[in-house]
C-alpha cells in the first residue's frame, strides 16, 4: 500500500482527536528527556482503545510502516524517540488511560497502558492497597512504558521490579492480532510464560495496551533513616545486616556519596546537609510495615546502635515525621538533578550485591588511573545491585572534550562489570543507546536467540526499528552514531 494513503487510513481510523500532524504539536513526542535523540516522524497516532491500536497496526502492517510505540517518554535510552528519517509512526498510548477493574481481594487491577504511574498508586491507595513501583519519573511516566522497559526504581529491594510486578496482558502483535492474557492468577504453568517477551521488549515486538498488575498490603508504618558511614565496604556489610534483622520490612536502600551531595548543596536550592559532619558516604534507608504497632521504629532503633557501636555507620538520623522523611527522600533526587549541571559520562549497572562495594572500588580506580581529577558519583538502589556510576568531569574541564571520551569510560566500567558477573543495563533498557554494546556483552548465543524472537513476532521489522536487536547480524545499525547525553 502507498504511505500517503495508509496515512490517510490511519487519520480516518483513530478519528480528529486521534492524531497530530502540525510540526510544533509534534515537538514533544520527537525529543527525549536527555535531549539526545530528535527524531521526525509522518505522524503522531494517539488512539483511544484497543480496537484502534489493532486496526492502526494493521494497516502498518501492510503498508510496512515502522511503528514508535511511546508512553510518558521520560526513558533515558532513546527507545520511543523515532528514527531521524521521518518514515514511521509514534504510536502515543497516553489515552488510553482507564483503569479497567481494581480486585481488592484478588490484590490486582487491570490498567490500560497509558495510565501515569502515579495515577495507579493513588488508585491503589484509595482501596487500602499498595502499587510499589516507584521511580522519579512517576509524575509523567506510563505503566505500558514501564512495562515496556521492566521498570526499576527504589522498591525492587521488596517488591521486585515491573515484571515482577505483572500477572497479565493485553497486547497488539505486529500483524495486529490482539493477544489477550490479561489473567489475574498467581499460578498459571500452561506453557511458555510469554508475557515474559514484551515485558522489557522496549516496543520492539508488539504494543502493550493493557495489563493485570499487583497490589499489596498498604504500609501504614513507614521510618527512613539517613546514615553516614566511612567506607563503602561498610555500606553492605550494613545493609545485609539490616535484611537480616528486618526480613521483608527493609524496603528501600540506597546509596549517595559525599560528592554528589556536595554537587547539590551547589546546585539544587533547599539541599540539606543532614549530618554535622561530613561522611564519605550515606545510606538512606526505609522500612514499612502494613502492621500498626509493628515495631519497626525500635527495631531500627536497635540496627542502629549496634551498628554505631561497631563503628559500622559514623552518624545517622532518624526522621521524626513524614515532612521530614521526605527532606530525606529530598537529598536522593537532588543529587541527580545537581549532575545535571556539568558533562557526565552515564553508567546504569547491576552486579551480585555483594560484589557492589567491590566494583565501587575496583571502577572508580580504574576510571580515576585514565583520569585523575574525574570525579565518581557511585549512588543509586544498591540493595537490588543496582549502581547509578555516572563520572562528572574534572573541574573546569571543557565539556565537550570531556564527552568525547564517553567509550573510553564506558568499556573502562563495563569491563569491571563483566569480570563481576553484571549487567550493562541494569533498569534503563538498552533502546538506541545500548543497542550496540549490548552486542559486545552479551554471549553471540544470546544476541541470536533475541534475534530470532525478533524475527519470529516481527518478520517485517515495523515494530520500533533500531532499538535492542538488530534483525540481522552486521545490519547497518542507525544506532552506531556514537552521540552521547549529558543530562540524567
Ligand atoms: P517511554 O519513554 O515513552 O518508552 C520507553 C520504551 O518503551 C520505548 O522503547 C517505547 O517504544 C516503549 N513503550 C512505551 N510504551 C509502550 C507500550 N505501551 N507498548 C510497547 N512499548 C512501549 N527508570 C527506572 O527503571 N528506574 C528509575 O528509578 C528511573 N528513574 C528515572 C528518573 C527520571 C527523573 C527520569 C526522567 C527517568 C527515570 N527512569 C527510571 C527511566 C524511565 O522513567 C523509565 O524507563 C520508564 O519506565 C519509562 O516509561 P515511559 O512511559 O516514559 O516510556
Ligand atoms: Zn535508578
Amino acid at each position: 500500500m502507498d504511505i500517503e494513503r495508509a496515512v490517510e487510513r490511519i487519520k480516518a481510523t483513530v478519528g480528529p482527536n486521534g492524531w497530530i500532524a502540525d510540526p510544533d504539536e509534534q515537538e514533544p513526542y520527537l525529543t527525549e528527556a536527555r535531549r539526545l535523540y530528535r527524531g521526525a516522524t509522518r505522524l503522531v497516532v494517539r488512539p483511544a482503545s484497543t480496537a484502534e491500536v489493532a486496526a492502526v497496526v494493521r494497516i502498518c502492517a501492510e503498508a510496512v510502516l515502522p511503528i514508535v510505540p511511546q508512553g510518558g517518554n521520560t526513558g533515558l535510552v532513546g527507545g520511543g524517540v523515532p528514527p531521524e528519517d521521518g518514515h514511521n509512526i509514534v504510536l502515543a498510548l497516553g489515552r488510553m488511560n482507564r483503569i479497567r477493574a481494581i480486585d481488592p481481594v484478588n490484590f490486582t487491577m487491570t490498567v490500560e497502558a497509558g495510565c501515569i504511574l502515579a495515577q495507579l498508586q493513588q488508585a491503589a491507595s484509595e482501596v487500602d492497597r499498595l502499587f510499589p513501583l516507584s521511580l522519579g519519573a512517576e509524575g509523567s511516566c506510563q505503566i505500558g512504558g514501564n512495562l515496556s522497559t521492566n521498570a526499576g526504581g527504589i522498591a525492587v529491594l521488596r517488591y521486585g521490579n515491573a515484571r515482577e510486578l505483572t500477572l497479565g496482558l493485553e497486547v497488539v502483535l505486529p500483524d495486529g492480532q490482539v493477544w489477550d492474557a490479561l489473567r489475574g492468577l498467581r499460578k498459571d504453568n500452561t506453557g511458555y510464560d510469554l508475557k515474559q517477551l514484551f515485558i522489557g521488549g522496549e516496543g520492539t515486538l508488539g504494543i502493550i495496551t493493557a495489563a493485570t498488575v499487583k497490589l499489596f498490603p498498604k504500609p501504614c508504618e513507614v521510618e527512613t533513616a539517613l546514615l553516614g558511614l566511612a567506607r563503602v565496604e561498610d555500606v553492605m556489610e550494613l545493609f545485609a545486616r539490616a535484611r537480616a534483622a528486618t526480613a521483608d520490612q527493609l524496603t528501600a536502600f540506597e546509596l549517595i556519596p559525599r560528592a554528589a551531595l556536595d554537587l547539590a548543596l551547589v546546585h539544587v536550592p533547599g539541599t540539606i546537609d543532614p549530618l554535622p559532619a561530613r561522611h564519605p558516604w550515606y545510606v538512606l534507608l526505609e522500612l514499612s510495615s502494613s502492621q500498626t504497632e509493628s515495631g519497626i521504629r525500635g527495631l531500627l532503633e536497635r540496627l542502629l546502635e549496634t551498628a554505631l557501636d561497631e563503628e559500622l555507620i559514623a552518624n545517622g538520623v532518624i526522621a521524626e515525621s513524614g515532612a521530614q522523611a521526605k527532606e530525606l527522600w529530598r537529598i536522593r533526587e537532588a543529587i541527580v538533578e545537581a549532575q545535571n549541571y556539568s558533562g557526565s559520562i552515564k553508567h546504569d549497572v547491576s552486579v551480585p550485591v555483594s560484589r557492589v562495594a567491590e566494583f565501587i572500588i575496583r571502577a572508580t580506580a580504574g576510571v580515576r588511573q585514565r583520569l585523575p581529577a574525574i570525579r565518581p558519583m557511585a549512588f543509586g538502589h544498591v540493595g537490588d545491585g543496582n549502581i547509578h556510576f555516572n563520572l562528572t568531569q574534572p573541574e573546569r574541564a571543557d565539556t565537550a572534550a570531556y564527552l568525547a571520551r564517553w567509550q573510553e569510560f564506558n568499556d573502562i566500567v563495563h569491563g569491571v562489570v563483566r569480570d563481576l558477573g553484571g549487567s550493562i543495563s541494569a533498569e534503563h533498557g538498552v533502546g538506541r543507546m545500548k543497542c550496540q554494546e549490548i552486542t559486545h556483552y552479551k554471549s553471540p548465543v544470546e544476541i541470536e536467540l533475541m534475534r530470532r524472537v525478533k524475527c519470529a513476532l516481527d518478520p517485517a521489522n515495523i515494530m520500533n526499528p533500531g532499538k535492542v536487536v538488530s534483525p540481522q547480524e552486521g545490519s547497518p545499525d542507525e544506532t552506531g552514531d556514537g552521540s552521547r547525553g549529558w543530562l540524567d
